[in-house]
């Protein structure tokens, strides 16, 4: 997860108090020289540092618990960038207005914190771990349980640490410290007898001295009557800078064997391009960490086929035991209808929807033939975020199987439940739909009917895209399908090349996207609903679009109109439409999260 402030020139990353004065002095001193640093103590805060009158001001700035930042006893702003541009307008308290930005030299890059160094192994691990995931499912899940994870991850990284030991005696700790070479500041930290308490050892003069740490209600970590923390590890870098009331500045670590072992696994290979499979033959290191459970149900992120032992069977036509449950009807259409059932794998038994082929009179090879290009483009794809395909199923009509998104369409889901979903919801939705999709761009495959009537919910958290009728494997030479004949079409989803060239791509499946966006921060409303199918691309070529949804945020509805750029050269991809999701979600799931937090 980025920083708030990464992108800012003139923020240094985690750098101590002395070194910010230093590049301050080197920028010569001025009255309103600024420059922004990590704060050191606290998750999520920073140092605001101002030159005045010759001398050094250094303001924190707190993310607070609904997410905005503030200098205390200030007003509250929305990020790190937006606060700067606040005071370099009015000094409103501080001790002169922010004038000269003091940016990084060059060749001086922003300074990683050790948190910031660990992070993205330690997500990875943890993801793997908690799931189960491999390949391109473990990729995804990342990127969709970053802000969930990273936090829980902070308040728990000090376990990965070198210099931590777990639960040992005083006297071990005295052991191990006295052993090998005692300069002084070596040290460790190990959790006392009452669970949840904690002590550092350090050496000094050839002598061991032990401190509690004191843990208080806020839930902040101190040496008594030192500066408070917000996690271990933070606590342990400030001892590395200043000793604060102890006896010597920590410095060499005297090292656990085991959680070192773990910083230094390798990172995973990433699967080759243009193969989809979810098994990439990787396995993975064990995990010396405990594991811990997160609040939600993850097991469906799981492909059916996870066991080793279904993945070498899999085949497109289904050989197991199928039981098909006739009186529940999940949805019908054209083809036939599409029905609840069970499948009995080898080790388990999973509930399965079944798209059954209606048979009817003189059309029955088409729709056959129809349905099975249908099942020849779910075989190819696995991927958390489409509704993955068990196999296909010849009884008395063909039958394509597919994994339950028993929540049924995203369209009818979030008009039933419309008070009870908030827009950060939706944009989560939105985000893991973007995901799916990018994974069929980068796979060469094109939709053709992404709509939010297609995008199935596992659960109020979890979507999948489906119904492949009309998708596409794209020739390994071209970025395009071009239609023969035009036909039944979706054609308020298409984009304009679509209806007048017949001309589909990954570029065309944008602009659908934003159609379902505008579905889904609509609540499910149909989009142009005064107008009839062949009025709209008129109504494009006029250079108009669908308004902005009530409470849609303004950064979603820009994202719509992008995806809605009239020639498909100019629109973005969904490399890009993805990552914009993915940091919108993270922009806004920090602060819904820490509001929530505040009620209880
Ligand atoms: P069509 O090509 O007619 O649009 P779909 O594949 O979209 O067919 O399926 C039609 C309906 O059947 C969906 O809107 C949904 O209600 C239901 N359905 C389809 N697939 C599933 C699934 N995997 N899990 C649950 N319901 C499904
Ligand atoms: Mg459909």
């Amino acid at each position: 997860m980025p920083d708030a402030a990464g992108h800012l020139p003139f923020f240094y990353g985690s750098i101590s108090r002395t070194d910010a004065e230093e590049y301050l002095k080197l920028a010569g001193m001025k009255d309103g020289s600024f420059l922004l640093r990590q704060c050191l103590r606290t998750l999520g805060g920073y140092v605001l540092s101002v030159v005045y009158n010759l001398q050094f001001h250094h303001y924190p700035v707190e993310k607070q618990l609904n997410g905005t930042y503030i200098i205390v006893g200030g007003k509250p702003h929305c990020g790190p960038a937006e606060l700067c541009e606040y005071y370099s307008k009015d000094a409103d308290g501080l001790c002169c207005a922010l004038r000269w930005p003091c940016n990084r030299p060059s060749g001086v890059e922003c300074k990683p914190g050790v948190f910031d160094s660990i992070r993205d192994n330690m997500m990875r691990e943890y993801v793997r771990q908690t799931w189960n995931l491999e390949g391109q499912s473990l990729e995804q899940a990342i990127i969709s349980q970053a802000p969930q994870v990273e936090k829980l991850i902070a308040t728990t990284a000090h376990e990965q640490m070198a210099w931590y030991h777990g639960n040992i005696s005083r006297d071990e700790a005295q052991r191990k410290l006295y052993s090998g070479a005692q300069p002084d500041g070596k040290f460790l930290m190990r959790e006392r007898k009452d669970a949840g308490s904690f002590a550092l050892s350090v050496v000094y003069g050839k002598t061991v001295y032990h401190y509690k740490i004191d843990h208080d209600k806020s839930g902040k970590y101190s040496i008594p009557e030192g500066s408070r923390f917000d996690t271990l590890w933070q606590l342990v870098e400030y001892l590395k800078i200043k000793s604060d009331g102890i006896i010597t500045v920590l410095k060499e670590a005297c090292p656990n064997a085991i959680n070192f072992s773990f910083l230094v696994a390798p990172a995973p290979p990433s699967l080759p391009k243009g193969r989809p499979n979810g098994s990439n033959g990787y396995t993975p290191e064990p995990f010396d960490g405990k594991s811990r459970i997160l609040p939600m149900d993850t097991s469906v992120y799981e492909s059916p086929y996870s066991d080793p032992d279904e993945l070498r069977e899999r085949k497109l036509f289904l050989k197991r035991d199928l039981l098909l449950i006739d009186e529940v009807e999940l949805g019908s259409g054209n083809f036939g209808c599409v029905k609840k059932g069970v499948y009995k794998m080898k080790k388990r038994q999973i509930d399965v929807a079944i798209k059954v082929l209606k048979i009817q009179n003189g059309n029955e090879k088409t729709m056959k033939d129809d349905m099975m290009k249908e099942a020849e483009i779910m075989h190819q794809l696995d991927n958390p975020y489409i509704v993955r395909m068990i196999g296909v199923c010849e009884a008395e009509s063909l039958m394509l199987v597919m994994e339950m998104a028993s929540g049924g369409p995203l369209n009818k889901f979030l008009a039933v439940k419309k008070d009870l979903i908030p827009v950060s919801n939706i944009v989560e939705l939105m985000h893991q739909v973007s995901m799916g999709m990018k994974y069929l761009e980068e796979n060469n495959f094109v939709h053709r009917d992404l709509a939010a009537r297609n995008v199935l919910m596992v659960n109020q958290h979890y979507a999948k895209i489906s119904d492949f009728g009309l998708s596409k494997a794209l020739a390994a030479d071209n970025s395009y399908y071009t239609a023969r004949t035009s036909g039944k079409w979706p054609l308020k989803w298409y984009a304009p090349e679509c209806i007048k060239f017949l001309k589909f791509s990954s570029r065309s499946d944008v602009w659908s996207y934003g159609i379902t966006m505008w579905e889904a921060f609509s609540y499910g409303q149909k989009p142009y609903r005064k107008l009839k199918g062949q009025e709209v691309l008129s109504f494009i070529e006029r250079n108009e679009r669908l308004p902005c949804p009530t409470n849609c945020p303004k950064e979603m509805h820009q994202l719509m109109l992008d995806c809605w750029i009239f020639k498909m050269e100019d629109r973005p991809n969904f490399e890009n439409v993805e990552s914009r999701m993915r940091l919108y979600y993270y922009s806004i799931s920090n602060k819904t999260e820490e509001a929530e937090m505040t009620k209880e």
